[in-house]
């Protein structure tokens, strides 16, 4: 297994594949990975193998690390498209996570003004008003939603809180009016106990699709594991079965892109 630990509270930039050139923003420690989740197919690895103590980056230093960069940047005439919130674990749990959107809007209109601002989130502090409104002033709001289906989340995404209800979830999703994008994983094969983790058939699909209407989302962005990841036993879902999905999601009336 060689799954990835980012580096904090900047890391890159990288040319993402659904994003273009991103500067990352990791709100995680260095040497760990801090996660509601817990997911299988997670690049950063399982949160028992990749445990830290260490404390969330403060917020006044990811301000100073990003302005850094970006003046960087600037001096080499290489602005990012996009500054993503991702990294080892769920950027939302920082305690000062709406202050540093702030900060970082106020750096983004200096340095880049047309840079977009991306927060890769799993959905699970969705809830909390000021996670709701720091997400809300973001331009791309990518939340997490990978089936509807309570038995292949226990397996696959595993919530870290049994309390995790994605029926709640949903409903958190809608009260953004469609200012977000959904994010979810297609993939197959079997989890480290040998299920059959495949979430690409209609068992999933069809209810999925039904969510993702309710919600109302401006896009959905769909794809599929790229990287080592920590159960050994999962494969890629097809192209010919993304494109299937996103044309099923256009035919909604949503925004539907898919990254392979
Ligand atoms: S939500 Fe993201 S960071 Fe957390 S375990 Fe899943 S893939 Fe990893």
């Amino acid at each position: 297994m060689s799954t990835i630990i980012y580096p904090s509270p900047i890391f890159g930039p990288v040319h993402s594949r659904r994003l273009g050139i991103s500067l990352g923003i990791n709100l995680l420690p260095a040497d760990g990975k801090i996660c509601t989740f817990d997911c299988i197919y997670c690049e950063c690895g399982y949160n028992a193998q990749r445990h830290t103590s260490s404390p969330h980056p403060p917020r006044a230093l990811v301000a100073e690390k990003l302005e850094e960069k970006l003046k960087e940047m600037k001096a080499n005439s290489y602005a990012p498209d996009v500054l993503t919130f991702a990294g080892n674990g769920e950027p939302t749990s920082h305690p000062h996570f709406y202050e540093i959107i702030q900060d970082t809007i106020s750096l983004r209109n200096i340095y880049c003004p047309t840079a977009k601002i991306s927060v890769l989130s799993n959905s699970t502090f969705i809830h909390r008003p000021k996670v709701h409104e720091a997400l809300r002033m973001v331009d791309n709001n990518i939340l997490k939603l990978d089936t509807i289906n309570t038995e292949w989340i226990k397996k696959v995404d595993r919530p870290t809180a049994p309390s995790y209800n994605v029926k709640k979830i949903i409903e958190n999703m809608k009260a953004f009016k469609g200012k977000l994008i959904i994010q979810t994983m297609f993939l197959k094969g079997y989890n480290d106990q040998g299920e059959n983790i495949t979430n690409t058939s209609e068992t999933f699909v069809k209810p999925w699709l039904e969510a993702v209407e309710a919600i109302a989302p401006k896009e959905v962005m769909i794809y599929t594991i790229e990287r080592e990841t920590p159960a050994s036993h999962l494969r890629k879902a097809s192209h010919e079965e993304l494109d299937a999905i996103c044309e099923r999601v256009k035919s909604l009336g949503i925004a539907c892109q898919a990254s392979y």
